[in-house]
């Protein structure tokens, strides 16, 4: 079973349109929607887990951007607030991907984007509030 976070954006010509529901009916996904903000016949964004096999879970998001929708995983809008973080290591307990890491030469805490799976565990785990997901 393949699970991901993905932020959906949705422009003013189809935020109306059912396309999540179309959706999951046509390639047989599950889907869990953990933030939506959708504003009538304007734009709209939802973060939702999809699930389902690799194969229709990519079908589903090439279905999704031939509907005109913009499609990213949640991890494209997690950053590490340099100007906050006291590279405290707190985060590097809870990362479950390594994403945040102590480097050793500089004794101080990184933020590898590319590991990151948009979990947001770093979040409620960093002390001065560093990590941030700005997705609205
Ligand atoms: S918990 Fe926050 S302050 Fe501490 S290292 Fe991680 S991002 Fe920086
Ligand atoms: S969102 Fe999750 S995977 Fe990404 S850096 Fe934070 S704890 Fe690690």
């Amino acid at each position: 079973m393949y699970s991901k976070k993905v932020v959906i954006r949705y422009t003013a010509t189809n935020v109306d349109q059912p396309i999540i529901c179309q959706l999951v009916k046509k390639h047989d996904l599950d889907f869990n929607i953990l933030k939506a903000q959708i504003l009538p016949r304007r734009e709209g964004v939802i973060v939702v887990e999809l699930s389902g096999s690799k194969e229709n879970f990519d079908k589903g998001i090439r279905f999704l951007k031939e509907k005109g929708l913009t499609v990213e995983p949640v991890s494209k809008n997690v950053s590490q607030n340099n100007d906050k973080c006291v590279h405290c290591g707190a985060c590097t307990a809870f990362c479950p991907t390594d994403a945040l890491y102590l480097e050793r030469q500089s004794m101080k805490v990184l933020f590898d984007a590319e590991k990151c799976n948009g979990c947001e565990l770093c979040v409620l785990a960093c002390p001065p509030r560093a990590m941030e997901v700005n997705i609205f």
